[in-house]
């Protein structure tokens, strides 16, 4: 997991990643607020892990709101 942008390893501590569709379905990286029920955008983590996908597509709301966390601290 190194194709991201921004995340340091210690902000990934707090913040996981996760795979989840987006408005349209596919695919794409969240990142997942401190307790890891939702995401940064809003969206309600799913348990589907069975279903894999892969995909180097990162949401992009979530990606904002990281980096508004990231700069915060
Ligand atoms: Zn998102």
């Amino acid at each position: 997991m190194e194709a991201a942008p921004i995340p340091t390893r210690r902000e990934l501590a707090m913040h996981e990643m996760w795979c989840g569709a987006d408005m349209s379905g596919e695919p794409v990286w969240h990142v997942l607020t401190p307790d890891k029920t939702s995401t940064l955008c809003g969206v309600e983590k799913q348990e589907e892990a069975a279903r894999r996908h892969t995909t180097d597509r990162h949401c992009f709301s979530c990606m904002k709101s990281f980096q508004l966390v990231v700069e915060s601290h």
